[in-house]
């Protein structure tokens, strides 16, 4: 039976530039290797050495790539290794097979979401005149399922997104903050339920996970074993659950540690 590796992508397997947080002297960096180029221009990097292992982690297990990037976002990602059969973008909201949008699999979640948390349109209307333009970049609507703001994060007030989440709360919606990209997701669109929807189809007996938001929570939470990084809103917030291991490493480096471990707990014999 099939081992099943459902991992986050930004910030837990690749990294823009200012996420990599590479800490030695620069002649003693790690070789890095660009895995996405957006309008011509490198976006995202892992480390070479985490290349050749995610092809290993390819081989020995169902690699699922679990994103909230939209299906478009995650399409520019080119990856090393064989190619996924499974990817889940969109939080969970979009399950892609071969790279076609499972259509069933989609109508099923919407439907969840009508039942079960108050609309896009409230929330993206609450955004509109709440969020203030003096650190609002963009706002941004994914795939009709939930809305992002680009925001400037030194001028964005700590107590404004603290009561975002308690109003988002109330209406069954989370808020997640990674970087510069501020997320109102509602809690029923989770990357854990793909995940389970994946393992019913590959009759997987074994589910290893990682992430590093608070939108990986449900995925961590949902797998036999996970890893975290040392950075990240799981890891500044202290959160821990009994079966995942808070590893030490920061940035592009957690990323190459991570896949380690994927690739050791793939091969150990059950
Ligand atoms: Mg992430």
């Amino acid at each position: 039976m099939p081992v099943l590796v459902a991992s986050d992508l930004d910030r837990t397997l690749i990294y823009s530039a200012a996420a990599l947080a590479l800490t030695m002297p620069d002649a003693r960096a790690p070789r890095l290797l660009c895995v996405e180029v957006h309008e011509s221009r490198p976006l995202s990097y892992m480390t070479e050495t985490a290349a050749q292992l995610l092809t290993e982690v390819g081989d020995a297990a169902v690699f699922v790539p679990t994103t909230t990037r939209t299906r478009k976002q995650y399409q520019r990602i080119n990856l090393p290794g064989p190619p996924s059969k499974y990817a889940i973008c969109a939080n969970g909201g979009h399950l892609l097979v071969d790279g076609v949008t499972d259509a069933e699999w989609h109508a099923r979640v919407t439907e969840r979401l009508a039942g079960e948390c108050a609309p896009l349109s409230e929330v993206q209307a609450h955004l509109a005149v709440s969020a203030d333009p003096l650190w609002v970049r963009k706002h941004r609507i994914a795939e009709d399922l939930f809305a992002y703001l680009v925001v400037e994060r030194e001028l964005l007030p700590e107590d404004w997104v603290k009561e975002l989440a308690v109003w988002a709360e109330n209406r069954g919606w989370t808020v997640s903050l990674q970087g510069r990209k501020l997320y109102a997701v509602p809690k029923p669109l989770t990357k854990s339920a793909a995940v389970r929807e994946v393992a019913r189809r590959t009759g997987a007996d074994l589910t290893l996970a990682a992430g590093d938001s608070l939108l990986d929570a449900d995925l961590l939470l949902a797998a036999d074993r996970g890893w975290r990084p040392g950075h990240g809103e799981l890891a500044d917030s202290g959160w821990a659950a009994p079966a995942i291991s808070a590893l030490p490493e920061r940035g592009v480096l957690a990323g190459e540690r991570i896949l380690r471990e994927f690739l050791k707990a793939s091969r150990t014999p059950r």
